[in-house]
């Protein structure tokens, strides 16, 4: 069996008036969420590019250019499946998905189980196989002003 590690990081900042959408789950967050072209779900545009780079098939803006109408506002669970489907065309399963999210506020952990199971269902594995951390970044610098929030992520893949 071979297998190939990949690491995706995101950032979106945080603005007023925005859906605060992450892991394709909607936090409440008073009414300030993430800037983006998309739903901005850094989330899940670092777990595409961790499965890209895996798989050795570039990036999320490669294939979706924020520069594209046709993606303004989308639901980034859409990126995800174009991409496992073609990460999957080439063969490769998940074996597993390690995820941190940086962010000061809103306090994630009590959204994780939602959002593993949601996480899980949409990558069509078990719920074991997708880790999600939060971490705040001790109020420094502009994570730490809640300016913006920022998610890190490697996957392994294997065929
Ligand atoms: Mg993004």
């Amino acid at each position: 069996m071979k297998s190939r590690v990949g690491f995706g990081y995101d950032l979106h900042r945080i603005v007023e008036g925005r859906r605060f959408v992450l892991g394709g789950i909607e936090v409440e967050s008073k009414g300030r969420g993430l800037a983006g072209h998309s739903d901005a779900d850094a989330l899940l545009h670092a777990l595409c590019d961790a499965l890209l780079g895996a798989a050795g098939l570039g990036d999320i803006g490669q294939i979706f250019p924020d520069t594209d109408p046709a993606h303004a506002g989308a639901d980034s669970a859409m990126f995800l499946k174009a991409v496992l489907a073609k990460v999957r065309s080439q063969g490769w399963e998940l074996a597993n998905a390690d995820i941190t999210v940086v962010a000061e506020r809103p306090k994630l952990s009590p959204q994780f189980a939602a959002m593993r199971k949601h996480l899980a269902s949409l990558l069509s594995c078990f719920e074991d196989q997708v880790n999600l951390k939060a971490k705040t970044n001790e109020k420094m610098g502009y994570l730490g002003r809640e300016e913006a929030v920022a998610v890190y992520c490697v996957v392994c893949l294997e065929k």
